[in-house]
């Protein structure tokens, strides 16, 4: 039987990357789902690789930095699938994406500080808000945070980044905590440096240690993150809340 089969399963960011790699495996193990994208054609596009495999996709024009766009997109997913039973939380953006790429405490504009932390943490917060909700309402589901290997160790160059995602950790665990008795499942996935837009626009080149280090010597792929976040979303990862899974080719080991 598919993982996730007759599910219902809310992506933020599902237009590129590793939100549209999920989508397209979740689809796959027979999910139907929202994409969800502040960029409209990005989220077309993968909402179309979905249903050319058969699958069942609704697209959502959601800002996840915008309340009223966050519970339009949880709402969404109710009046279409009539619950919500997994939710993958994935927009993030890199110090690169606000100009602090390479930047140190010392050097960062507030701004900069602000959107690492408005994008990459609070707007987790605000979407597992109201995916719990919901999930509550519905008795139970699973939601899985992308973090990254910068929510468990830190990396140079980038602490903006890292202190939003070792936020991105910690909420994870607490509201893990908080929601296990209403039967719902939280966890976050680490992934190390993985080929997706966004690190195609990194000030981290390929040709630089950071990226060689991993045990495993190489850049991940989309497939091999979504893989991670079926598990945890699906009933195999049952006895499964409040951990992180790096998926790091060795990176954190
Ligand atoms: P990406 O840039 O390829 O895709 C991000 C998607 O999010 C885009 O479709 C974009 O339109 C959307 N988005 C951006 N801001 C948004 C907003 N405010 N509201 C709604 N949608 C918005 O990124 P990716 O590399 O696939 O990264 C996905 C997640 O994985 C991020 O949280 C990132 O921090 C994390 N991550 C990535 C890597 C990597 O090496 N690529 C490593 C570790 C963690």
């Amino acid at each position: 039987m598919p993982a996730l089969e007759a599910k219902s399963a809310l992506v933020t960011g599902g237009g590129s990357g590793i939100g549209r790699a999920t989508c397209e495996l979740f689809a796959r193990e027979g999910a139907r789902l929202i994409v969800a994208d502040i960029d409209k054609e990005a989220a077309e596009q993968t909402a179309d690789l979905v249903r050319a495999e058969g699958g069942e996709a609704r697209v959502v024009v959601a800002d996840v930095n915008r309340v009223e766009q966050v519970t339009a997109m949880v709402a969404a997913a109710i009046e279409t699938y009539g619950r919500l039973d997994c939710a993958v939380n994935n927009v993030g953006i890199s110090a690169s994406q606000v100009g602090a790429g390479g930047q140190r405490v010392g050097d960062i504009s507030e701004e900069a500080w602000e959107r690492l932390i408005c994008v990459n943490l609070t707007s987790v917060w605000r979407c597992m808000k109201y995916e719990l909700l919901a999930m509550e309402r519905s008795g139970g589901g699973a939601i899985v945070n992308i973090a990254s290997i910068a929510g468990l160790v830190g990396l140079p160059g980038a602490h903006g980044y890292v202190a939003s995602k070792h936020g991105v950790v910690g909420l994870t665990k607490a509201a893990a905590m908080d929601h296990a008795a209403a039967g719902i499942r939280v966890n976050a996935v680490c992934p190390g440096y993985i080929d997706t837009p966004m690190r195609a626009n990194s000030w981290v080149s390929p040709e630089r240690p950071i990226i060689t280090r991993p045990a495993m010597k190489r850049t991940g792929k989309t497939d091999e993150v979504a893989g991670g976040v079926l598990w945890l979303c699906s009933d195999q990862a049952s006895f499964v809340t409040g951990t992180t899974l790096a998926i790091d080719g060795g990176y954190t080991s």
